[in-house]
């Protein structure tokens, strides 16, 4: 199943070439920015970007803390959002958003909700693109100001301008901000891990690790073939 997963959403990424199309695609449009800088780079889902908050920038670190969990209003009127109302956390009336990931048994026995995909911030000044794209953010909204929805047509509107080879998907982009960060940090799984919040030892990360190594293979005997 994971495996399914994991080609899908592969099969929504753009190649490099598309990748950088999409962001000339962005321009300067901040929040098509900030789309692009959160998916393709950080690895960071669409409930991720449509939740996201300023408070969750800490400059002075240069990181995005996504937090476990926070009180969802970002329906029509400050109401909860529909994905919420549905896959949210409730707790005495209260419906709470959280980052999608597994769902790990706490150490008393209760299932608790604190998820692999959060526990590590995402490090948005490692790409100057990122950081940025970040800091226009912080200076222009409080909070992201569209909804779940408006990130695919926004996202729809940039793959059309762009004249991308296929369709492309937030979990396509996030797949390729995987890939990414598995060629900047050479193919060590646990540094990814860490950078794209998965747990240490993911079974995610291996699958991935083993295309990167196919890749990389390929690539090496491309290159052999050449000489
Ligand atoms: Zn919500």
């Amino acid at each position: 199943m994971t495996r399914t997963k994991n080609t899908k959403a592969k099969n929504c990424a753009p190649d490099v070439e598309d990748a950088n199309k999409l962001k000339v695609a962005a321009g300067g449009d901040i929040i098509n920015a900030f789309i692009i800088a959160c998916t393709m780079y950080l690895a960071m889902d669409k409930g991720m970007i449509a939740h996201w908050r300023k408070e969750w920038i800490k400059p002075w670190e240069g990181k995005i803390y996504i937090p476990d969990k926070q009180v969802c209003d970002i329906g029509h009127g400050g109401s909860t959002c529909s994905y919420c109302k549905k896959y949210g956390l409730k707790e005495n009336g209260v419906i709470f958003w959280h980052p999608k990931g597994r769902t790990v048994e706490a150490e008393s026995g209760l299932k608790s909700f604190i998820t692999h995909r959060n526990t590590q911030p995402r490090e948005y000044r490692l790409f100057p693109y990122t950081q940025e794209t970040v800091e226009r953010m912080v200076a222009a909204y409080a909070r992201f100001p569209l909804s779940n929805r408006e990130i695919n047509r926004r996202l729809d509107a940039m793959a059309t301008k762009a004249k991308v080879k296929r369709r492309i998907t937030p979990h396509g982009l996030r797949s390729f901000a995987i890939d990414n960060a598995f060629e900047i940090f050479q193919g060590d799984a646990e540094k990814v891990s860490r950078f794209v919040g998965w747990a240490p030892g993911s079974d995610m990360a291996k699958e991935y690790r083993n295309d990167w190594n196919y890749q990389k293979a390929l690539n090496e005997g491309v290159k052999r073939s050449l000489i």
